[in-house]
């Protein structure tokens, strides 16, 4: 960039801009992902709305490219662009709740953790993901699942309204009736459509909650999936459980004997009455004997951070997605063999529940566009080790092209790599040209783009 046009840049700005060759750079253009190395032309923390609209402004009238970083989370590096801005707003991390109307307002660059501490002080929660680092602004435009989905539905089921920076740099509160086109897109079309400063949610009643944890060995795996797929659409929305493919970590609750063994799992939560928490996890033995089955009672923000120590930022990630309405019989042999071949102690797949509340929502009501799916599942190929990243997506990738036939064709906006127009409008389906349209309004230009992107029409 040249010196002056950056220098512009820079005085625009309250926070401090860092650019190739700076002190700092290096580590500012660290993401979640270690598989992923950019090299941004300049990283321009935010420190708020008005930061926002400056660096959006600048990037419009020179020409420069533009990524937002919101959590830093997104597998394919959504949130870094080599020779752009990266608009980075860990610095908006505010959270006020409202325990009178029961709303939260979120700063854009909040973490899953920062909402869940500030609303659980009331006994209150947002349903959102598993992982307490994520962040609020990625998770939510692209739906998020996770705990409390089959209770209280996908994050943008409570989502009330957003403060948005457009691409002309102008500043607008998107809900039900100030720009509808705008919230309906908002809500699962990911970042595609502006910077959203400030999310409005409604909150819910989710105070302690039962952690139930229920691990099988592999040889039971098809009972324990076919099982699994029959009992929980009819369990009460009060109990969420997703079906996972792990090694088992070394350390507590797991007993030492299960330590490194590749097994299967459900990890629940229970948002009932806690006094009957021995006999709500009961039915977990029909498909045979567990190997450990636990449960306690658990504050939901410990349950939210309960992966972090397992999931530091570092790790190499190649991960894929995809739903499903039925598990068939032909799917848990295909379940069955990957799980023996899990290549890494971190490399797992999860099947999230995505039916109960959040099939309470019309089909058309957001942008999210797989409310008759039943599950959304990934298949993270993780380690530590750079050496292991092409076994890890080798994994990945050979999972979920065995299962695809037996998948819905698409998968989660948040859960694809660099998956090309093909995989973007399987994502939306129908709802892809609604999108398309909406975004000719807001960003003709596609100034937004690096996204799953959805081009203007
Ligand atoms: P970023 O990389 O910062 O952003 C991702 C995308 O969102 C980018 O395109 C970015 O431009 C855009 N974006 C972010 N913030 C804003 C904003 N304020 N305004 C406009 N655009 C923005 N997903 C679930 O639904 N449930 C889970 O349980 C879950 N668990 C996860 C656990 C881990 C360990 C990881 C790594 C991911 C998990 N995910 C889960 C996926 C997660 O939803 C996505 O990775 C999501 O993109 C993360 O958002 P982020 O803000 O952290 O990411």
């Amino acid at each position: 960039m040249d010196t002056a046009v950056y220098q512009s840049l820079r005085d625009a700005l309250r926070g401090p801009v860092t650019g190739p060759g700076e002190p700092g750079y290096d580590e500012a253009r660290k993401i979640y992902n270690a598989m992923i190395d950019r090299r941004p032309a300049a990283i321009v923390p935010c420190a708020d709305a008005a930061d926002v609209m400056a660096a959006v402004g600048f990037g419009r009238e020179n020409g420069v490219p533009v990524a937002v970083r919101g959590g830093g989370h997104s597998g394919s590096g959504l949130c870094l662009i080599d020779d752009g801005l990266v608009l980075d707003l860990a610095p908006m991390r505010g959270v006020r709740v409202d325990p009178v109307a029961r709303t939260a307002q979120v700063a854009g660059g909040a973490l899953l953790g920062d909402l869940d501490h500030a609303a659980h002080a009331f006994g209150l929660a947002v349903p959102a993901g598993i992982v307490s680092t994520t962040g609020v602004g990625g998770l939510t435009l692209g739906g998020g699942h996770g705990h409390l989905t089959r209770r209280y539905g996908l994050t943008v089921d409570s989502l009330l309204s957003a403060d948005v920076v457009l691409a002309d740099g102008s500043f607008v509160t998107a809900d039900e009736s100030r720009h509808p086109d705008l919230f309906w897109a908002l809500r699962g079309g990911g970042g595609n459509f502006g910077v959203v400063t400030s999310f409005t949610f409604r909150l819910h009643p989710v105070d302690t909650v039962g952690l139930g944890l229920t691990v099988w060995p592999l040889d039971l795996l098809p009972d324990v999936l076919r099982w699994y797929r029959d009992f929980l659409p009819q369990a009460p929305t009060e109990l969420n459980g997703f079906f996972a493919v792990l090694v088992v970590p070394p350390g507590p609750p797991f007993p030492e004997e299960l330590h490194h063994r590749k097994m299967c799992a459900v990890v629940w939560c229970y948002t009932g009455d806690l006094d009957g928490l021995d006999t709500v996890f009961a039915p977990a033995r029909e498909p045979g004997p567990p190997a450990f089955q636990f449960q306690t009672p658990m504050p939901y923000p410990a349950l939210q951070g309960m992966f972090d120590p397992l999931l530091p930022p570092g790790l190499q990630w190649y991960w894929r997605g995809a739903f499903f309405d039925r598990i068939t019989d032909e799917a848990i042999e295909v379940h069955a063999r990957y799980a023996q071949d899990v290549p890494t102690e971190l490399s797992t797949m999860h099947l999230y529940p995505v039916d109960g509340a959040a099939h309470q929502v019309a089909p058309d009501a957001t942008a999210w566009a797989y409310r008759d799916a039943v599950w959304s599942g990934v298949f993270g190929g993780i380690d530590p080790d750079p050496a292991n990243a092409g076994a890890v997506r080798d994994w990945s990738v050979g999972y979920s092209d065995a299962l695809h036939p037996y998948s819905m064709g698409g998968a989660y906006v948040n859960f694809m790599m660099a998956e090309g127009r093909g995989g973007v409008r399987a994502t939306y389906r129908d709802h892809y040209d609604r999108l398309a349209r909406i975004k000719g309004t807001y960003d003709p230009d596609n100034l937004f783009r690096a996204n799953q992107n959805i081009e203007p029409a």
